[in-house]
């Protein structure tokens, strides 16, 4: 076993770590191929033979600013009524909206977002997510993706947009 604790990396905007063995101080590139969900936790091998535990982390993924019509539903409250708002930025674990003239989201608000990317195919998204941050001034709400059963095909539309 080893005695160290895993250090961990942010996965770049190509989708690699750079890893540094705690033992050889040797630095390696790896490239993330798989589409991860969730930050975990990997036993790495280095040349020198020894194999250590490396935390990826997905969280601090590459932010694309962009500007995408959506339109969204505020789940938390009662009315169903549909609006219109602009994506001003995504990341693989959520996005930045910009609304117009509505003060009723609140901080954990849950909202139902949906748009398209402006890619070849026009992937559409469909998103739960709950609001983490409210720039009431500049109308920007930020927002975290709520984890969804069968949206497997939206992340990985998600993740080659944003390569
Ligand atoms: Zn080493």
């Amino acid at each position: 076993m080893s005695t160290f604790s895993p250090e961990k990396y942010y996965v770049s905007k190509k989708g690699t770590i750079n890893i540094k063995c705690p033992y050889c101080a040797v630095i390696k590139p790896l490239a993330i191929n798989k589409l991860q969900k969730k930050s975990h936790v990997l036993k790495v091998k280095c040349s020198c033979n020894k194999v250590f535990p490396i935390e990826i982390e997905y969280r601090q993924f590459y932010r694309k600013e962009v500007h995408i019509l959506a339109e969204y539903m505020n789940d938390s409250h009662n009315t169903k009524e549909v609006k219109a708002g602009v994506v001003t930025d995504i990341s693989l674990g959520g996005l930045a909206l910009k609304v117009f003239n509505d003060s009723s989201i609140e901080l954990s608000d849950t909202l139902k977002i949906i748009f398209k990317l402006d890619n070849k195919l026009h992937s559409e998204i469909k998103k739960r997510m709950k609001v983490v941050h409210i720039d009431r001034k500049r109308g920007i709400i930020g927002c975290k993706f709520e984890e969804m059963a069968n949206a497997g095909s939206q992340e990985k539309d998600l993740y080659y947009y944003l390569k």
